[in-house]
């Protein structure tokens, strides 16, 4: 490494807390018990539920609870089929296992990386009871389509936002799409609470019903531990409430800043050949939770390769998501069986995605060392492995 010096560590993910959020968090550590103990759950859900123009939003532990919930609200379970994308974090699809129910994969996009809307009508039989959209990486499925094919069979959507805070879809926001939308605050993820999610939705009576199932089977007010359901215990913290009041309320900023962070990748790799960057298609405003690159089949090199070359240039990166299909938790799946076959969008992608570093803390002269780095690995010819070397 003879030319620039080597930066420090860039990690690939991470939040952007300021004074604000420290001061909630310290007031709610101090205040927000005895009476004042649901103060911040309850301004964290109503900000969230008025920037997202819905009527209910339940804070929770996870957006793992949060799809949970939903399913057993829609009393999904055994001898039903529920239809994922098959590109996804494993956290989309577990809820699925957790309710006893049939996970079905289906292909994405080849543009979007989002889930067909084509693929999801092939995937439907009379056991289908929901589909499972997933906002990839902050972007959207041709929703229309896809809601189309939804209401034709009469399944459910839920929509898993989690990577999707503040993506708009013809103007309206990612995560209202569907039955119940779904929100991760997970540390990586635009907005944090440290660990978190929250589900929202505009459904009177789904919302009843996940009251009382994420509370032990208690209704909303019952002081007499009279439990009508041995159901689940899923909450969240005053004080991960009040450090997502503040970010909710810096959301804007937030956004912007992703935005920003990857028109500065958009510059500086639009002339490098046989690479793709995320799409946004006309009617979608993305808001690239992670920038990432697929490399073109052609060149030969793997994500793996890409992403070992890019680590020792103190890169972190992470792998695009595999096929859920493909890895061994889905093994003895004949559902994965049949997927492996059919989804070859999917199989297509995957091998050659990478996540760049997309954390909020990121400037452009980091931004400019990591498109550097790409220049000089991926401006070489095929063999990279050979070059590098
Ligand atoms: C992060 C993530 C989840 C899970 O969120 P948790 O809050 O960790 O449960 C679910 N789906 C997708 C697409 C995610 O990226």
């Amino acid at each position: 490494m003879r030319k620039g010096l080597i930066m420090e560590y860039i990690p690939v993910s991470g939040p952007w807390i300021t004074q604000k959020e420290i001061d909630y968090v310290t007031d709610a550590a101090t205040n927000a018990w005895y009476g004042n103990a649901n103060m911040y759950c309850e301004r964290f859900e109503n900000a969230f539920a008025d920037y997202l123009g819905v009527r209910h939003a339940i804070s929770l532990p996870s957006c793992t609870s949060a799809i949970h919930l939903s399913l057993a609200a829609l009393d999904v379970g055994p001898g039903d089929e529920v239809i994922v994308p098959d590109i996804t974090w494993i956290a989309s699809a577990a809820p699925i296992s957790y309710v006893g129910a049939t996970t079905v994969f289906a292909d994405v996009d080849p543009i979007s990386w989002c889930l067909s809307a084509d693929s999801l009508e092939e995937c439907i039989t009379s056991k289908t009871k929901a589909v499972i959209p997933v906002d990839l990486y902050g972007n959207m499925s041709d929703m229309d389509a896809v809601l189309d094919v939804a209401k034709c069979y009469n399944v459910a959507v839920i929509e898993d936002a989690a990577e999707a805070i503040g993506t708009e879809y013809n103007g309206k926001k990612a995560g209202t799409f569907g039955i119940s939308g779904t929100f991760s605050f997970h540390g990586s993820k635009t907005m944090t609470t440290g660990e978190g999610g929250m589900l929202v939705t505009d459904s009177d009576d789904l919302f009843d019903r996940v009251m009382v199932l994420r509370d032990h089977g208690r209704s909303p007010g019952d002081k007499m531990f009279c439990n009508t359901d041995v159901a689940f215990k899923y909450k969240m913290s005053s004080m991960q409430a009040a450090l997502g009041l503040g970010q909710i309320e810096r959301i804007d900023e937030l956004l912007d800043r992703k935005r920003q962070i990857f028109s500065w990748y958009q510059k500086r790799l639009k002339d490098v050949q046989g690479i793709t960057l995320n799409a946004e298609a006309e009617d979608v405003k993305n808001t690239y939770w992670m920038v990432s690159i697929i490399i073109d089949e052609k060149r030969g090199l793997e994500k793996e390769e890409l992403m070992r070359l890019l680590a020792e240039k103190n890169i972190d990166s992470r792998p695009f998501f595999r096929p859920l299909s493909s890895i061994p938790a889905y093994e003895s799946s004949e559902q994965a069986d049949v997927a492996r076959r059919r989804n070859h969008v999917s199989y297509r992608i995957a091998p050659f995605g990478v996540n760049l570093p997309s954390g909020l803390s990121l400037d452009e002269e980091k931004v400019e060392y990591i498109c550097d780095a790409l220049h000089t690995l991926l401006s070489n010819g095929t063999r990279l492995r050979k070059v590098a070397h």
